[in-house]
């Protein structure tokens, strides 16, 4: 019989592009039919035909204390009830602004937006507007959301659906934006040797997410603090995934390394639609209605998703705890699964840290765009969908990263490492 999520997808192909909205989810690059989830709760995702998976996804990073997480959800309700959007100030947004520029280390002001697409774009218009110049670097295989002049070489679904160019990204727009090989210094020092005084900004996963989980080299951050104080360009991380996660802080906490700006999505929402870029006063007061550069939105800094981030973040400072756990609870993952490949003599390469990590079936070293793509993808989806066989779900792509929450107990740990034993023995037949 045709389970419902086959029923769904088949529908839903009738009145939306591809069946999804959002590329990733149709499940293109690891086979077979995405699955239609009803309800979460924990650690825990229930699909449309009943079955309970364990998620490893976790909404693509914000789901950080699992899902329903009890006092978001209680907030959100009291919220709820006193309309769901005013397009006015609110208190909830200044509260919201203070809980990340007292810990996010770059971040003075804050503008909210909805999405992490909308940050990144209105953080290169800000960077371009602050500094007067049009270009700006970034690098293969990060993924800054869908706005045409980061679609060039980008990471995610935009290299699993093949598409690094889109077609309807002018030539024009794709000109100011600049590529260096991730980790690579030397070829950020030679492009920005060639556009002398040209480029706004330096935009960068500082750990990347999407093109699979990759570190940043010992020194590589440094050096393009080092590169942009000396040449006066805007240094961006885009903290979308990495931030509130690899520490409560971000990636430039734990690496020690401050941006002038900072874009952060999802995971402020604790799930609800959000995004916000922030970074030094001088460049912020640079946006309207103070400052010359525009950018707006009806519905940024609406109520719901404010009440539901904040009561997150409030948690996350209140509970160091939290980070400790998720340290354990991925290292106990990570070395388990380790510990397999080993005994079974399988070419791999683990990218490991903090909650992220990413299992490439390479025997390569994985420091940037062109070693991601020597992982045998076939390998990886006959990887995922064995596991999804056992119900544990994986992201969808060998060019995205698991994402562990606090929800996982020792059973549910016990349970991911049995089931990627079973899959990785299958696989290797
Ligand atoms: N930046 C990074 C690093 C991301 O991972 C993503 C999405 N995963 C985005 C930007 C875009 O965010 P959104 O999908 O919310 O537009």
């Amino acid at each position: 019989m045709i389970s419902k999520s086959s029923q769904l997808f088949n529908e839903a192909q009738k009145y939306i592009p591809g069946g999804v909205n959002s590329p990733v989810r149709a499940f293109k690059a690891v086979g077979g039919n995405p699955i239609f989830m009803e309800k979460a709760k924990g650690a825990y995702m229930y699909d449309v035909d009943g079955k309970k998976y364990i998620d490893l996804i976790n909404s693509w990073g914000p789901m950080l204390l699992g899902h329903a997480f009890k006092p978001v959800e209680k907030r959100v309700q009291e919220v709820l009830t006193n309309s769901f959007s005013f397009g006015t100030p609110t208190s909830l947004e200044v509260e919201m602004a203070k809980i990340i520029t007292e810990l996010v280390p770059s971040v003075e002001k804050v503008r909210m937006v909805n999405s992490g697409t909308e940050a990144t774009m209105s953080a290169i218009r800000l960077a371009r507007g602050y500094t007067g110049r049009d270009k700006f670097i970034k690098f293969e295989g990060c993924y800054h959301g869908h706005g045409d002049s980061f679609l060039i070489a980008a990471g995610s679904g935009a290299i699993t659906m093949g598409q690094p160019d889109s077609p309807g990204v002018t030539k024009g727009t794709a000109k100011d934006t600049l590529l260096a090989p991730f980790n690579n210094l030397e070829a950020v020092r030679t492009l920005v040797a060639a556009n002398k005084n040209e480029i706004a900004a330096i935009i960068l996963e500082p750990v990347v997410g999407n093109m699979g989980c990759v570190l940043p080299a010992e020194g590589f951050l440094e050096g393009l603090r080092k590169i942009c104080d000396e040449e006066k360009i805007v240094l961006i991380f885009d903290e979308v995934m990495t931030g509130f996660r690899l520490a409560l802080g971000g990636a430039q906490e734990r690496y020690g390394v401050t941006p002038d700006m900072t874009t952060l999505g999802k995971i402020i929402g604790a799930g609800m639609p959000v995004g916000a870029y922030g970074g030094k006063q001088e460049i912020m007061d640079y946006v309207s209605p103070i400052g010359p550069v525009y950018q707006a939105g009806t519905l940024s800094g609406n109520p719901m998703a404010m009440a539901a981030g904040l009561t997150m973040l409030q948690h996350l400072k209140d509970t160091p705890a939290v980070y400790e756990q998720l340290e354990e609870t991925s290292n106990l993952i990570v070395s388990g699964i380790q510990k397999d490949l080993n005994e079974m003599g399988l070419p791999y390469t683990m990218n490991h840290v903090g909650s992220m990590y990413s299992l490439f079936f390479t025997s390569e070293k994985v420091i940037d765009f062109d070693t991601a793509k020597t992982t045998n993808t076939e390998l990886f989806g006959k990887y995922f969908r064995a596991m999804l066989d056992k119900g544990i779900y994986l992201s969808p792509s060998q060019y995205e990263t698991v994402f562990i929450s606090t929800a996982l107990s020792t059973a549910d740990i016990n349970t991911i490492l049995k089931a990627s034993r079973k899959s990785l023995e299958e696989i290797s037949k």
